[in-house]
């Protein structure tokens, strides 16, 4: 038995309060030993992994059509990578010519092939390759046992209510995951911006991940706590602990279902003036959720998912056909249907380039949409054939200045003039806006403002490109501050600068769902904020506990202070002061 009480620390990626016990998945390593064969054995042998790769193949493909039908298509996609992999004619052609050329087992060649690839992809200096480890790491014990005739371990197999400890979940295991069984998750691995991680949110299951060594601190078995708010798990606790903790639960537990009777009340500050709340998606079946939490519309639909975990280019008709669904789904609420962002550490692997030294400050975004003009006119083609169906937008990610706009503008002209001619109609007065995520794009705001029809602030790149700080680095992620009154006064100039020219001025960065954050965004005249399902109740809640004088005092306030310390100890008397009732758990 672990010590009673140990807390390990790792990065929350789901909120809400786990207690269970603990289902260890993939804990049991496979052993498989190195075996000289006879010259008459190859042949057997190389069948017996023919048929391995063969009933893996079935496997995936019975996995992808469930997960297809019970999450969607997009979902069921991200098991096309694993297929690719499968299909990989080099590795299974090595393997077989090394059965041959060594007479070794092929459970032993195989498994020597795979540490190989597993090592290659982990030293990858890039975020995004460094994650797919996961995924051949889950093929590969797949193949592995079948190949040794095991029955796998799944979470698809679960019958109890567990919390499920994992080196790493793959998109496999986070995909089968259903609520009524899993209670939440906890790995050792993982990143924020790994499939599993958003699934999880999606599924709203509380997740802890980057727990660095939870699966040799946890037996299966034992009860764990996990903490997917603050990102903590404790094992094996004590009556006194379990007793804490089911009482933060209980209080967890209230504090959603108090937000979820918001759902239907306005978004208004108590003198009157209404705020558009709205959602971030990555996926479109996310609209449920996004209504259920109450948001007003999808203020950033990051349509990159539709070209990640593939082999090819979502055609025409595919993306027609998501962008009518969630356009009619909302209706007659907007949708802003931001254009591919992929680059930085999203990569296509059908528009993989050069690997570069800086992704981040390279090809990305706009960058690319302009670079494959022929695959963004697809994009657009799609987003205006939907925009018959509902009340779309498009929004450009990463623009750094005029021309850019220019050049994006002109090409969706182009294919306006293309669909006519294909005779397609679509929405002519489409609202067409720019993401405010590079700092040059603050300081040409005015020139921006005058050919764009609405801003949207992405302050998760702002904040990382006007400090310097990636904002995937864990070593540099103290200096991400989002409070740090040069990221304060750029929001403020923008919204100015959308307001002079009469725009309105949205934030879909991460930075509008922080509750501490929420009165002052108001105060500094924002019109629309975007964020994930979950967090719009509380940001509602804030909203309408303030007036508009108040939130504008505490803004101005604010802009004249000079440290980050001092606006967030501000910000949160403030908070105290206002609404001292709100948040009795810390979900900031
Ligand atoms: C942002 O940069 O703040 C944003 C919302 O876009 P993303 O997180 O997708 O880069
Ligand atoms: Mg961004």
């Amino acid at each position: 038995m672990a010590e009673k009480n140990l807390v390990l620390k790792g990065v929350p990626v789901s909120p809400g309060i786990a207690i269970g016990s603990a289902f260890l998945l993939h804990r049991d390593e496979l052993q498989v030993e190195e075996e000289e064969i006879a010259g008459e054995q190859v042949a057997s042998e190389v069948e017996k992994f023919k048929r391995a790769i063969q009933q893996t193949k079935e496997e995936l493909f019975g996995i992808r059509r469930r997960v297809a039908r019970n999450l969607g298509e997009e979902q069921g996609r991200i098991f096309d990578v694993q297929l690719l992999m499968l299909d990989d004619v080099m590795t299974i052609d090595q393997t077989i010519t090394a059965i041959q050329e060594r007479r070794r087992n092929a459970e032993f060649i195989f498994w020597e092939n795979l540490q190989k690839a597993i090592s290659t992809i982990e030293s990858s200096d890039q975020v995004f390759f460094r994650e797919r480890a996961s995924d051949i790491r889950d093929l590969g014990r797949r193949v592995l046992h079948n190949l040794l005739g095991i029955k796998q371990l799944t979470v698809a197999g679960i019958q109890s209510e567990v919390v499920v400890v994992s080196q790493d979940l793959s998109p496999t295991d986070t995909a089968q995951m259903h609520r009524r069984n899993i209670l939440g998750f906890a790995t050792d691995m993982g990143a924020r911006t790994s499939h599993a991680a958003i699934m999880a949110r999606s599924l709203e299951i509380p997740g802890v991940v980057g727990l660095k060594d939870a699966t040799l601190q946890v037996k299966h078995g034992e009860t764990i706590i996990l903490d997917g708010t603050k990102g903590t798990m404790v094992v094996a606790p004590d009556k006194r602990v379990l007793e804490h903790y089911r009482g933060e639960q209980q209080k967890y537990l209230q504090w959603s279902s108090s937000m979820a009777a918001l759902k239907d009340l306005p978004a208004k500050t108590l003198d009157g003036y209404s705020i558009q709340l709205a959602a971030n998606i990555e996926f479109p079946d996310e609209a449920d959720s996004a209504l259920d939490h109450g948001a007003t519309g999808i203020g950033l639909y990051r349509t990159e998912f539709l070209y990640l975990s593939r082999a090819d280019l979502p055609t025409e008709e595919e993306q027609y056909e998501a962008y009518s669904a969630i356009a009619e789904r909302m209706l007659p609420d907007a949708v802003t249907i931001r254009t591919f962002d992929l680059g930085g550490d999203k990569f296509s692997m059908y528009l993989k380039g050069q690997p570069e030294a800086n992704p981040f400050l390279g090809r990305r975004a706009i960058r690319v949409c302009l670079d494959c003009p022929d695959i963004f006119k697809v994009q657009l083609a799609a987003i205006l054939r939907a925009s018959a169906n509902g009340n779309l937008k498009i929004l450009f990610p990463m623009i750094s200045g005029v021309e850019q706009l220019r050049q994006a503008k002109e090409i969706v002209s182009q294919v306006q003039e293309e669909l006519k001619a294909r005779g397609f109609s679509y929405d002519a007065k489409i609202p067409v806006g720019v993401m405010i995520e590079v700092p040059s794009a603050v300081m040409v705001a005015d020139s921006l403002a005058r050919e764009a029809d609405f801003f949207s602030i992405g302050t998760n790149d702002l904040i990382q490109y006007t400090l310097a700080v990636d904002r995937g680095n864990e070593q540099v992620a103290e200096l991400f501050d989002p409070f740090h009154p040069g990221v304060l006064k750029l929001i403020q100039q923008v919204v100015q600068a959308g307001h002079r020219a009469s725009i309105p001025v949205a934030i879909c960065g991460e930075l509008c769902a922080e509750p501490l954050a929420a009165m002052l965004l108001l105060g500094l005249g924002l019109d629309e904020f975007s964020m994930s399902s979950i967090s719009i109740p509380q940001i509602k809640k804030v909203i309408r506990s303030v007036t508009m004088d108040e939130a504008r005092a505490v803004a101005a306030h604010v802009l004249e202070m000079e440290t980050s310390q001092q606006i967030k100890t501000y910000l949160m008397e403030q908070s105290r002061r206002l609404y001292p009732d709100f948040l009795p758990v810390d979900v900031v």
